[in-house]
């Protein structure tokens, strides 16, 4: 693929054939080499009806479902622009929940055991069934109009827990009635429940603050125990995507929309499809955060028991998410659907929709790396490119099957107990799969990101013990 390297940690791929837009790659030299194969989906998204700007990919890019993993693509609502089931991806509305512990790391190590393995007791994991919380049809309805207020409603967490949540909890644009019975099935026996994998729940310690002040508004310090939870909408979110990428698919031609790559099927974000598609995906998002709230509640319960301690929500944000926001193109307001497809939204200081407490800092931006180096938490930036977004997380280098191939479960876990962390996997080959070398360098991700001009570091944190789905 040709590009250019047009400023620091940033590439362009021209316009050309039938692309409506250029490609703009964040990454440093090293980690767009890793790269190389997935900037032919950055063009192909570049080809999309209605993109403005560019496509764009994040230094954490990696191949994904017709749409890098790592793309922020945007389109025109009002002049055709598409939405694309594979610009969010199957996980609708995955994401990372953080948590700051009112104790620090010296108190915790004398109970680090007990608490693990009461949070492994706790925290249902898996690919099938098997949620903590059992809830009813009406219930679930609830959940897909309301996220995580429906939990605090429930007695599930506190009114504050809401304002810390990226729309307060809950998209207002959910369609419930465009979830069909498949996905409610699927739905119904997992609320509350974390999913295989690349799923986790991680308790960390900070251990450097890059910008104090930002960080003590964000509720953290040196020292301080949190905890990060990384889930998503499980088996409801992935059959909503299915369903309509097949639907998409069938409708496009009557929109006379072609794509280079049937993955990339995608309807007028303004039209029934488009409108379908947006509405049940606003509801799969409310029922991951609503699975983030209840994770986090019994992580509080645990938390309570074990350590005497209190957890208090640091913020929830996905990075799987198609979102209609107003934004500035040539200077102009235009109401965009913004996919972020491993991307997380990074909101400036000042920005209207951040919660007071948190608009004279920015929004926090919580980066999760790898169960064996480090997460951050990071902050928007004023001017921050792609729509304000950047990275996800460290992104995949190896693919599941390769990473198990290098190292086994147990193996691992020996190595990574000896590290002075404490693991709670659900099965060996799960654990295998998502080795720390699986993945790329989150401390190089993270300067990239920052480089280029998408956000700012405010802490880095380390894992202590980590429940694995
Ligand atoms: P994804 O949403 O793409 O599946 O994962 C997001 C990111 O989570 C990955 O890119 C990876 O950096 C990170 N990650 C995966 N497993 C773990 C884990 O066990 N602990 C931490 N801290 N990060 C993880
Ligand atoms: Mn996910
Ligand atoms: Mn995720």
């Amino acid at each position: 693929m040709e590009y250019v390297e047009e400023g620091p940690y940033r590439f362009r791929i021209a316009r050309r054939g039938t692309m409506r837009v250029p490609g703009l790659v964040f990454a440093s030299r090293q980690l767009l080499r890793d790269a190389e194969k997935s900037l032919r989906q950055v063009v192909d998204v570049a080809t999309l009806p209605g993109i403005v700007d560019a496509s764009y990919a994040m230094p954490d890019i990696h191949w994904g479902y017709g749409f890098p993993i790592g793309g922020v693509a945007a389109t025109d609502v009002d002049d055709g622009g598409v939405v694309s089931p594979g610009g969010v991806g199957f996980d609708i509305s995955c994401g990372v929940r953080l948590l700051a512990a009112d104790c620090d790391r010296r108190t915790l190590d004398p109970v680090l055991h007990s608490l693990m393995d009461g949070l492994g007791h706790v925290v249902p994991r898996g690919a099938g069934p098997g949620g903590v919380w059992p809830v009813t049809g009406r219930e679930l309805e609830r959940i897909l109009r309301g996220g995580s207020r429906y939990a605090v409603e429930e007695g599930h967490g506190e009114e504050r827990d809401l304002r810390r949540c990226e729309d307060g909890g809950a998209v207002s644009d959910a369609d419930a009635g465009q979830v069909d019975a498949r996905a409610r099935e699927r739905g119904l026996g997992q609320v509350g429940s974390l999913g295989s994998g690349n799923h986790f729940l991680e308790v960390q310690q900070v251990t450097e603050v890059y910008d104090e002040p930002v960080a003590a508004a964000f509720g953290l310090a040196a020292d301080q125990v949190c905890v990060m939870i990384h889930c998503g909408s499980r088996g409801l979110g992935h059959q909503i995507c299915s369903d309509h990428v097949r639907m998409m698919d069938k409708a496009m031609a009557r929109y006379g929309i072609t794509v280079p790559d049937r993955q990339l099927a995608c309807a007028p974000a303004d039209s029934p499809e488009g409108r379908a598609y947006l509405g049940a995906m606003a509801a799969a998002a409310n029922y991951g955060r609503a699975n983030r709230q209840l994770l986090a509640e019994a992580a509080r319960r645990v938390f309570r028991r074990e350590a005497g301690a209190r957890l208090t929500l640091v913020y929830d944000v996905s990075h799987n998410l198609a979102k209609v926001e107003t934004h500035a193109v040539d200077g102009v307001p235009r109401r965009l659907c913004v996919h972020r497809k491993g991307a997380t939204r990074a909101f400036p200081p000042g920005h209207p929709e951040l919660p007071e407490d948190l608009r004279s800092v920015g929004q926090p931006v919580l980066i999760p790396g790898t169960m064996g180096t480090a997460s951050y938490v990071l902050t928007g930036v004023p001017g921050g490119g792609a729509f304000h977004s950047t990275c996800h997380g460290a992104g995949r280098v190896m693919s599941r099957h390769q990473a198990a191939r290098t190292i086994g479960g147990e193996q691992l876990r020996a190595r990574l107990e000896e590290d002075g962390v404490a693991v709670r996997p659900l099965s060996w080959r799960g654990l295998a799969e998502e080795t720390p070398e699986a993945y790329k360098d989150v401390t190089e991700v993270v300067a990239a990101s920052e480089g280029a001009g998408l956000c700012r570091k405010v802490a880095r944190l380390v894992p202590l013990g980590v429940v694995k789905g």
